[in-house]
């Protein structure tokens, strides 16, 4: 990896001696290992998705050789977070992202803890209390063997609709995050089995990319997908499918929807399926010529204007986008617990409808839609690790930090940053993700700078296994491990005419490396 000696270094002449006698010496010992004298900024990225990667990347590209060492802990015992469970299989070109990260992890100041998940209750809880979940290393335990650590772990869960939303237990009802899991093989969902065979009437609930990949899944000739690393078990079932209308259904207007040209673009050329055209009351001319619209809203608009590539009369299956639709619940047939409708509650923007942050009100009046298998895809919910309470914002849907470094007015926060999801709320493609880690790590490389970290005798990862001592009973995934698992899924892969075949749950993932 390319080392660079930033500028700043060199501003101060102080810094700048000591920093060139480090890398002088750090880089003699740079093939050595990697707990040697020199290192004085120790770090810990908690999460291997594209924030954790991108931020130790940074890190280890702008410090002085030899200053810095990167352990990052994954919960999995495989790496790369969204990019490897959430990126469409139909979009490869995406997930190239992983080179990168994969030239990261072979630097020498870099380790791997995967399947060790961070954020534990204390280590003094006995073992054999039932909470007591083995893989699982204490923050507070982390803290003092770091001198900095990146809380890169995203969001897990789904913004949870529960309270205005009913009927989302009822068969046949997902959050997208599941049905994208489940056909990306995320261990969590494997036995998802999502009932696509229930009926033709899918309604995904959403205007986000999230909501496209989903009816995209749908739509999509399942012979396309046979290449790419979507899993066995899902193309299995996805060949049985019987939808035949997507209908994807958002709360406000065109020009507040939050789905990009891109994507709807992909969906308009989907072989043989047809864009149910929206009605002028929607899409009028008045709204789509606006001279006041932002560019890319407006060409979004245009693309909705122009529809599918196959008209929708000659399609075998067809979608929709359905506008100004609230959802109010799922409802099942008498007699059954299998959704058979969705209601929504029809809304009217309140103000400008040209702007992308006008809000709705309700009209009074409700539509019901046909639903024989119906996807939420509303947004993901982050949550704070176990400590993090106090500096964790509920309805920013984040961690309180300023530019990375996380901020409390009363609980002592230092050393601790945030990257990715987790640090500015779920939303933002991965060049966004990029970015904003690269703030923090020019941060956390200031707060070395002047002295706010570092300089600590502690041991990374060394010392948290010292100290786990004999309640590290579980295997920890090296990289070198990882490789192992990647290598296996390949060939698994390559036997099926497909580039990878996932493990699909923990087991088979460890199983590799007995
Ligand atoms: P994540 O990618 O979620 O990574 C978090 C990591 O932390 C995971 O590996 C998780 O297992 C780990 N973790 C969680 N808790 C712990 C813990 N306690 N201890 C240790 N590890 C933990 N962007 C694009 O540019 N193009 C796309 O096509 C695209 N498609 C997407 C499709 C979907 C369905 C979704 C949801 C997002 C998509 N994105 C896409 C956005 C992109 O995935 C995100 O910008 C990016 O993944 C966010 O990175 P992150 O590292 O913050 O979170
Ligand atoms: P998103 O873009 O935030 O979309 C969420 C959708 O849910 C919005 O339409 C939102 O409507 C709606 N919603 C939220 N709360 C609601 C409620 N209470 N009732 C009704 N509707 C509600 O989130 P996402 O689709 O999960 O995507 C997350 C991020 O990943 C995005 O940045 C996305 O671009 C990225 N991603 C990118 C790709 C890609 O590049 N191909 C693919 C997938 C995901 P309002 O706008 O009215 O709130």
């Amino acid at each position: 990896m390319k080392k660079i000696w930033p500028c700043r270094y060199r501003r101060n002449t102080i810094f700048a001696n000591v920093f060139c006698e480090l890398r002088h010496l750090a880089t003699r010992q740079q093939f050595s290992t990697t707990s040697n004298q020199a290192v004085k900024l120790r770090v810990a990225v908690v999460g291997s998705g594209p924030a954790g990667f991108y931020a130790a990347y940074r890190i280890l590209e702008k410090a002085p050789p030899g200053i810095a060492t990167v352990d990052m802990y994954e919960k999995l015992p495989v790496p790369y977070g969204l990019a490897r469970f959430g990126v469409a299989p139909d979009h490869p070109e995406v997930k190239n992202c992983q080179e990168k990260f994969e030239e990261v992890a072979q630097s020498p100041y870099f380790t791997f803890v995967g399947n060790t998940m961070v954020g534990a209750q204390p280590l003094a809880v006995p073992k054999q209390t039932p909470s007591f979940t083995p893989n699982h290393v204490p923050l507070s335990l982390l803290r003092n063997h770091y001198d900095a650590i990146v809380l890169s772990y995203g969001a897990d869960s789904d913004k949870d609709l529960s309270s205005s939303v009913s009927g989302l237990n009822l068969a046949g009802v997902y959050s997208a995050r599941a049905f994208v899991g489940w056909y990306n093989g995320h261990p969590e969902f494997r036995d998802l089995d999502p009932d696509v065979l229930a009926g033709e009437q899918a309604v995904v609930v959403g205007h986000g990319n999230v909501a496209l990949d989903v009816a995209r899944i749908l739509l999509t000739d399942v012979d396309a997908l046979r290449k790419t690393d979507i899993t066995e078990a899902a193309l299995a079932k996805l060949s049985e499918n019987k939808v035949k209308r997507v209908r994807i259904v958002g709360r406000r207007g065109p020009a507040q929807a939050s789905f990009t040209n891109k994507e709807v673009r992909e969906l308009m050329m989907l072989n043989g399926v047809g864009f149910i055209p929206l009605d002028e009351e929607v899409l009028s001319p008045f709204l789509v010529n606006s001279a006041k619209l932002a560019r890319t809203t407006k060409r979004l608009l245009q693309l909705l204007q122009k529809g599918s590539t196959t008209p929708a009369a000659d399609a075998k299956k067809h979608f929709s986008f359905d506008f100004l639709l609230s959802p109010a619940s799922f409802e099942a047939l008498e007699g059954s617990s299998h959704v058979a409708s969705a209601k929504f509650d029809v809304m009217e923007l309140q103000g400008d409808i040209l702007s992308k942050d006008t809000r709705v009100k309700r009209t009074g009046e409700v539509s019901e839609l046909p639903c024989s298998v119906g996807f939420m895809s509303v947004g993901y919910k982050t949550h704070p690790l176990a400590g993090l309470e106090d500096i964790y914002n509920d309805s920013a849907n984040r961690l309180n930090n300023e530019a990375g470094k996380v901020t409390s007015d009363g609980m002592d926060t230092k050393g601790l940053y945030s990257a990715g999801w987790i640090k500015r709320g779920p939303a933002g493609v991965i060049a966004e993700t990029m970015y904003d880690s690269f703030e923090t790590a020019a941060v956390i490389l200031d707060d070395f700078e002047v002295g706010a970290i570092g300089g600590r005798s502690c041991e990374g990862w060394e010392g948290v296994r010292a100290d786990l001592g004999d309640k590290l009973d579980w295997k920890v995934v090296s990289w070198s491990d990882w490789q192992k698992i990647d290598k296996a899924e390949k060939e698994r892969g390559s036997k099926i005419g497909k580039e990878r075949e996932k493990f699909t749950n923990q087991n088979d993932m460890l199983a590799v490396l007995e």
